[in-house]
């Protein structure tokens, strides 16, 4: 560890040892974002609850109001811009209430009236919540499927382009790299929501985009028990906009949230790397029922989106969806697993599962499943799975 120096995420001074250059991935999700160690001082100094500081004279440092800047979030910050993108200089990592919050935070702030952006026409389901506000702010909003990079198409004029990939719930895959180049030589900025993949799945600073957005709720923390949202960009001038509007907006995560979830990271690696192998197992199990259709795992090597995903992700994400014949059997498969709750979101140790049409937010057939892969042992899972499909079939 010895040339593991503090300029590892080129966040500044006191930058703990993040791993050597080239660490492996758990190697560097134990160690992110941790201070430089302090003889008497914890590893992970814990939450500092504070309204604000003191600040005798001159407003000088970061620390004078907590809705501005907080120690929590600071090293919850470094961490995660040490995932996102490891070795860079000149990155920037904010957090936020929920990752909504940081959603809204990059559209609003880089976007005003007369602007166009494109977002996902099939991406998270409060974004056509977010389109309505957009345009009552005159802002034009254009949308396409992230299926065959069609948002490629109604780029010309636009200042953002918002991408999801893989799309939630149907595991879409664009490619990235092709969308990014595109919109830049259009001048447009480009972000991309990278909450399903997490940062160990996929980099989107380093397919070229300005900004990766996640929401840190689902499986960056892991628990089920945060809600979390961040942005980590390079754009100066753009982040100190998205800083900007944090400020104003006051979308701030609190001090246990953010110490929460500097904690889950540490076992990042092991949870997704857990997670995404049983949901490729589950995936592989799935496949061989005849009651299965629309069956979706951007790993398994025949899915639609592999061929893309596997050129830009480095994992595949916990998410398997599949379609069931009806509404009824499909509520009855729910009902009938033990290991696995019946609960919205994804990326949990605990399994998750749910009849995504229950929303009405999404275009997917009545019987379709969007199941969340936790880190029970897989065989349990499998045959939870497969035991609820024999029962519901009545
Ligand atoms: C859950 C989710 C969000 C919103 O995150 P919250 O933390 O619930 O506000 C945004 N994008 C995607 C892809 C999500 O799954």
């Amino acid at each position: 560890m010895s040339d593991s120096g503090g300029s590892v995420s080129g966040q500044g001074e006191g930058a703990g040892p993040a791993g050597p250059p080239g660490a492996g991935d758990g190697t560097r999700a134990v160690r992110a974002g941790l201070p430089k160690p302090v003889r008497h001082e914890p590893t992970l100094p814990g939450p500092v609850f504070a309204a604000h500081f003191h600040l005798p004279g001159e407003v000088t440092g970061p620390y004078a109001y907590g809705r501005d800047d907080n120690p929590t979030w600071t090293l919850l910050e470094r961490a995660i811009g040490e995932l996102e993108a490891p070795g860079r200089e000149g990155v920037e990592t904010l957090v936020f209430a929920s990752g909504m919050a940081a959603v809204s935070s990059v559209l609003f702030s880089q976007l005003s009236a007369g602007d166009t952006v494109v977002l996902p026409e099939d991406g998270y389901q409060a974004l056509p919540l977010v389109r309505g506000q957009l345009e009552a702010y005159g802002i034009e909003v254009r949308t396409a499927p992230t299926r065959g990079d069609a948002q490629l198409d109604v780029l010309d004029g636009a200042r953002l382009l918002w991408i999801e990939s893989p799309s939630n719930p149907g595991l879409d895959v664009c490619d990235i790299r092709r969308l990014v180049e595109a919109a830049h030589a259009r001048g447009a900025l480009v972000a991309v929501d990278n909450t399903l993949a997490t940062p160990l799945g996929q980099r989107p600073l380093e397919l070229g985009a300005d900004f990766s957005v996640a929401s840190g709720t689902k499986q960056l923390t892991g628990h089920g028990d945060v809600l979390l949202g961040y942005v980590t960009g390079h754009d100066t001038q753009a982040m100190a906009a998205v800083r900007h509007w944090r400020k104003i907006v006051g979308a701030i995560a609190g001090p246990m949230e953010a110490w929460l979830a500097h904690r889950s990271i540490a076992t990042l690696q092991l949870r997704v790397d857990r997670q995404n192998a049983s949901a490729l197992v589950l995936a592989g199990a799935l496949r061989k029922r005849p009651e299965v259709t629309g069956l979706r795992y951007p790993g398994l090597p025949d899915d639609p989106s592999h061929k893309v995903a596997s050129q830009q992700m480095r994992r595949y994400g916990c998410v398997v969806s599949f379609t069931l014949p009806t509404r009824a059997r499909a509520d009855r498969f729910l009902d009938a697993l033990r290991l696995v709750d019946d609960a919205t979101s994804f990326g949990g140790l605990r399994s998750t599962a749910e009849r995504r049409g229950r929303w009405g937010g999404d275009p997917v057939p009545e019987g379709f499943i969007r199941f969340s892969v936790g880190a029970e042992d897989p065989e349990d899972l499998v045959a939870d799975v497969l035991r609820a499909l024999d029962e519901s079939d009545s």
